[in-house]
């Protein structure tokens, strides 16, 4: 084991005081991949000012050449990109395939928002009265606390940072305690891309409640950039009340996949178990958390579900031909189990899968067999929570409004799919399902050009699209008085 990973404060890598570390784990076999400097209130201190001091220049600077430094690191991300998805594999468990692509996806926020930093404009507004001038601009809103989780290490790092540093803010990130190595990297090659010290900082910890509360309650801070849960972000907004600060919330989800008679069999077929199941094991925000199948072909569909889902390949992620890897840890996986097991006792069928994997190569890892669940009904807590893993609950339907009504009844509002080959009732669909991104045909999820985010309580704001890099910047309104 290599000596303790350091962190990135003010563009030197830095020790915590007292010399605390904590261990990052593989999830595949329990090995400690690495060891961390672990943060407390001096090193966001120590953070924050770096990034307070930092600000006026950087935000200073011609948007195009922040951009010429975002277009370097996405250059440097790019030559570096297996080395990442190694990094990404060793401490999430996802295959190596999955997390080739994820780093490929995530250094694609650093291009687009470098482009957008230049088509940051305001308005000049015409005048009702004579002598007077009004233009309206955008202004970087000032340092930025960024908290990620560990489900896409690099992803949720980019869509932050990227939007963030091309408006002109200066960041602390807080990366999730289970997965700060693609973190620190991406802090490397920010580095390496000449980005200047204290622009962007990486706070590494697992005291993330100390941490947090120091860090998202500083009064330099001017914004929070939260992914996570639900529950973890009220308390941020409540505490965030005390300041105004400004927030940005990606939450969490439960996301239905609704197949109706119509659909491309084979193409809902596809989607249903790439949106479950590979997406690092189910544990997505976007990922189907209910599929509703229209009664009148559930008794084809169903059993060709089960079918694919039992030639799933769960393996360590760096086997070739893995699909599934493990779960992050023990936790996440007896939560899983737990709400297969309670649908079960109320009356659900377990036709597939829904047990811990052991014997070589599952025996040290949080490995999980892809779980089908039949007969559930939309009361069951495995419809209603956000499973986070691989368990597939079917629920049937008889018509288009049900079926919309029962969509629409949760909390939650991030994702949303569905299938049909009626262009009607697509239009119709769409705009009755009330989730920030709804695929239609289509279970490939978003892109860099389009605003994600949630309806509801998954979430406030947008990350990517134009609208990404607005959350970064204060609107000002400016008054000239000519006469
Ligand atoms: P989490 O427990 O809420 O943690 C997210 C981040 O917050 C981690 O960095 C965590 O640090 C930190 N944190 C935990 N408690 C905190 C506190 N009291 N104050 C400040 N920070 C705190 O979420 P998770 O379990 O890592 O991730 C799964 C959740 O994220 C799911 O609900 C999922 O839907 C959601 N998610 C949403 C999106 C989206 O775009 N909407 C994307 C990905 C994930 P530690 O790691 O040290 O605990
Ligand atoms: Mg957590």
């Amino acid at each position: 084991m290599a000596d303790v990973e350091r962190m990135y404060v003010n563009g030197e890598w830095v020790l915590a005081q007292g010399g605390a570390t904590f261990d990052v784990v593989n999830p595949a076999d329990r090995s400690v991949v690495a060891r961390v400097t672990n943060g407390a209130v001096p090193e966001v201190e120590r953070a924050v000012t770096a990034a307070h001091a930092a600000f006026r220049e950087w935000s200073l600077l011609a948007p195009k050449d922040r951009g010429r430094v975002l277009l370097k690191i996405q250059e440097l991300m790019e030559e570096r990109r297996d080395d990442l998805a190694r990094l990404v594999t060793l401490e999430n468990g996802k295959p190596f395939d999955e997390a080739k692509k994820e780093v490929q996806f995530s250094l694609g926020y650093f291009g687009w928002f470098a482009e957008e930093a230049r088509r940051l404009t305001g308005e000049w507004i015409p005048s009702p009265q004579p002598g007077k001038r009004y233009w309206v601009l955008h202004q970087p809103i000032g340092p930025v606390a960024a908290v990620t989780p560990w489900n896409f290490p690099a992803t949720m790092v980019t869509r932050k940072i990227a939007p963030a540093l091309a408006a002109g803010c200066t960041v602390v990130l807080k990366p999730a305690s289970a997965t700060p190595l693609t973190a620190l990297a991406i802090a490397k090659i920010a580095q390496d891309a000449g980005l200047p010290p204290g622009v962007f900082n990486v706070l590494t910890t697992n005291r993330s409640g100390l941490v947090g509360t120091e860090l998202l309650t500083h009064p330099l801070i001017r914004k929070i950039g939260f992914t996570g849960s639900t529950g973890v972000g009220k308390g941020i907004m409540a505490a965030a009340a005390r300041q105004i600060k400004r927030l940005s919330f990606e939450l969490g989800g439960n996301a239905p996949f609704i197949v109706f008679e119509d659909a491309d069999f084979q193409a809902a077929l596809d989607g249903a178990v790439a949106m479950k199941f590979l997406r690092v094991a189910g544990q997505s925000c976007i990922c189907a958390n209910r599929i509703y199948v229209q009664r009148s072909i559930a008794d084809r569909f169903v059993p060709a579900f089960i079918d694919a889902v039992t030639r799933l390949r769960v393996a360590p992620g760096f086997k070739p031909g893995a699909q599934i890897g493990p779960l992050i840890n023990e936790e996440t996986r007896a939560k899983v189990h737990a709400l297969v097991e309670d649908a079960v006792k109320r009356g659900a069928r377990l036709v597939t899968g829904g047990h811990y994997l052991d014997g070589e190569p599952y025996a040290k890892g949080f490995f999980y067999a892809p779980a089908v669940l039949l007969d559930v009904t939309d009361d069951m807590a495995i419809a209603r929570e956000e499973i986070f893993g691989p368990a597939a609950p079917i629920l049937t339907f008889e018509t288009e409004e049900e079926v919309i009504r029962r969509a629409n009844a949760t909390k939650f509002g991030l994702a949303a799919y569905f299938y049909t080959r009626d262009m009607t009732r697509l239009i119709r669909v769409a705009e009755q399902l009330e989730y920030g991104l709804v695929g239609a045909n289509d279970a490939a999820g978003y892109t860099h050009e389009i605003p994600f985010g949630g309806f509801k309580e998954s979430g406030l704001g947008r990350e990517g699209g134009h609208e990404g890099i607005e959350e970064y910047t204060e609107v000002k309104s400016v008054v000239v008085n000519l006469s």
